[in-house]
């Protein structure tokens, strides 16, 4: 049996690696403040320098991230509410990224800094 990974990753931190049961995957959205939104429960900042078109074509959450209110599950395929926001992440505390204000990583990719170096300036910053 092949597995075609491309088509079952989702971005939330540790999921991948953590999940087996069956999942289903919503696209990013291609809307600026929905795909914000995205981002920003995700946690998944270093994804933003692509832009919202190159993630609604690319990255993936699967269902386990929104509330159940927010999905419908059909026989063959699952549709997700337009308004819907993900919600449930596990364990990303340990995450680089986490951590740092939105100015901050925005400074950073202006700057095109590395992560690392977020990390050390909100140090600095609020120490
Ligand atoms: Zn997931």
């Amino acid at each position: 049996m092949s597995t075609h990974k491309s088509s079952s990753w989702c971005v939330a931190m540790k999921c991948n690696n953590k999940v087996t049961e069956k999942r289903h995957f919503f696209m990013f959205p291609k809307e600026y403040d929905r795909w914000m939104q995205w981002i920003r429960a995700s946690k998944r900042f270093d994804l933003k320098v692509m832009g919202p078109e190159y993630a609604h074509r690319n990255y993936r959450l699967c269902h386990l991230h929104f509330e159940e209110k927010w999905y419908k599950i059909g026989k063959s395929r699952a549709s997700l509410h337009p308004d819907a926001i993900p919600t449930i992440f596990f364990g990303t505390n340990d995450i680089l990224v986490t951590t740092a204000p939105e100015e901050i990583v925005n400074d950073c990719q202006r700057l095109s800094t590395i992560v690392k170096d977020c990390q050390q300036e909100e140090t600095n910053r609020y120490d």
